[in-house]
């Protein structure tokens, strides 16, 4: 294949400027590599600047054992990447770029100040002095004849040839912030395996009635857990808080669980779920509190005072217990201690907090590069991986782009190997 050479260096196209890229990016840069990054959004990191809005989770202080265990399925193929850029690495690297950060109470890594914008804005200024060349509203549309790589930009189609490509492309999720997981055609076309892109951290359809829906869709549930039996017979307990929307419900308790309710949906066409609104007293205990007598009080100020099921806690009891059931306190405390629902759907993809599916890891070489399609590399959230909010996405986002940036070296340095077919024929 031709080498395409810039003053004596290789180059390197990254396409997909968020966390990833922007780590194969300083990856690269400095090694005697000319690097040019392209997105097709005008800005770069617009979902990083997102993930910013709710205070950014940057990554997790729990044991690496621990941290590991939250890839599920996918932890051997993320460890080798975790083992050289860890939850304390990235600590580390966001304190090179002058931001301090702090152990929240569960465990979790933030920013001091919990924003994006300025660990975005430090590093993008430190890429741009390294060299890095941005090339925004570039939109990335396969390859053209021989190795050309083809853009959508605002002044018509720029062809741009490079010897090595990473692309960190995203998931499909969010797609007005540029991951629009438009480029899974574009790869399958290619004969390059993608699991299907399904909607991890999500939130979920539950048929509520029209009353309750309008009184409570936005409502907080605080104090809860959430038990569930999952495919495999498993039983899982959260506990946390969640949301009830119009359409059903979302929340951090939810995406806790997501992924196996998610597989549980696509199994049975439903998966049943029980919440526990007094998650603190066992059932024996809200038996006694609801039965006590109750006077000439109403029901509703019984079980207020009582066992302190208020608003939307009581909102869900009306909407899942029959009248006949509030005449009976046993029923009623069973209801408090695991109310049925049922989950009918995924929230669609694009609400989701990320992606699950992506390019498969066993198309991959260990330095991320396709297999069938040496000099392409992926990194981020396009690989097939998922896991729960906590900072685990960003962290092997990070990594991952980090762990491309330095296959490009290692293949690049041997001599490009069997790179007669980089860019393939569409
Ligand atoms: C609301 C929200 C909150 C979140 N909060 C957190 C959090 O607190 N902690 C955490 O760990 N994670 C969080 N995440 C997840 C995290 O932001 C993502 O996992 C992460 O940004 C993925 O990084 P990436 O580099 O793989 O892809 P992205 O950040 O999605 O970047 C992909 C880039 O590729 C570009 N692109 C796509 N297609 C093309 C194309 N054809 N041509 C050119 N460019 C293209 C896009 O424009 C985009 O800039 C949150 C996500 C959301 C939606």
């Amino acid at each position: 294949m031709h080498m395409t050479r810039t003053n004596g260096f290789r180059s390197v196209a990254v396409i997909g400027g968020g966390p990833a890229g922007l780590m194969a990016a300083e990856t690269l840069i400095g090694q005697g590599v000319r690097v040019d990054l392209y997105d097709a959004m005008p800005s770069v990191g617009r979902k990083f600047l997102l993930a910013g809005k709710g205070g950014m989770n940057l990554t997790h202080s729990e044991s690496a054992e621990a941290f590991r265990t939250r890839y599920g399925a996918r932890r051997a193929q993320l460890e080798p990447m975790l083992d050289k850029f860890d939850a304390d690495a990235l600590r580390a690297w966001v304190a090179e770029l002058g931001i301090d950060t702090f152990v929240g109470s569960s465990g979790r890594v933030f920013p001091t100040d919990m924003k994006a914008a300025p660990l975005l804005r430090a590093w993008l200024h430190r890429l741009r002095q390294s060299g890095v060349g941005f090339h925004m509203r570039h939109r990335w549309y396969g390859w053209g004849e021989e190795d050309a790589l083809r853009f959508a930009t605002p002044e018509g189609e720029r062809k741009v040839r490079a010897d090595a490509v990473v692309l960190a492309l995203g998931g499909g999720s969010w797609a007005r912030l540029g991951s629009d997981g438009a480029w899974v055609p574009l790869l399958t076309r290619l004969g390059i395996p993608v699991a299907a892109l399904q909607p991890s951290n999500c939130g979920f359809d539950v048929n509520w009635s029209e009353h309750f829906r309008l009184r409570f869709a936005g409502h907080p549930l605080k104090s809860m857990a959430l038990s569930f039996t999952d495919t495999t017979n498993l039983r899982h307990r959260c506990q946390g808080e969640c949301m009830v929307t119009a359409a059903g419900i979302e929340g951090s308790l939810i995406y806790a669980l997501s992924s196996q309710l998610r597989d549980q949906l696509a199994a049975t066409g439903v998966a049943h779920i029980q919440l526990d609104l007094a998650p603190g007293w066992s059932l024996q205990r809200v038996t006694d509190e609801v039965a006590r007598p109750r006077g000439s009080r109403s029901l509703a100020s019984h079980l207020q005072s009582r066992v302190n099921i208020t608003g939307v806690k009581a909102g869900l009891l009306r909407e899942v217990l029959t009248p006949q059931d509030f005449t009976d306190p046993t029923r009623i405390a069973g209801a408090i201690k695991a109310l049925p629902l049922n989950l009918t759907a995924t929230r669609p993809l694009d609400e989701a907090i990320s992606s699950a599916g992506g390019v498969v890891f066993e198309a991959l070489d260990q330095g991320l590069m396709i297999r069938s399609r040496p000099g392409i590399f992926c990194a981020g959230e396009m690989l097939d991986w998922e896991a729960p909010t906590g900072g685990y996405l960003l962290t092997a986002c990070f990594a991952s782009g980090r762990a491309a940036g330095m296959g490009v070296l290692a293949w690049l340095a041997a001599g490009c190997p069997n790179n007669s077919s980089m860019i393939p024929a569409q």
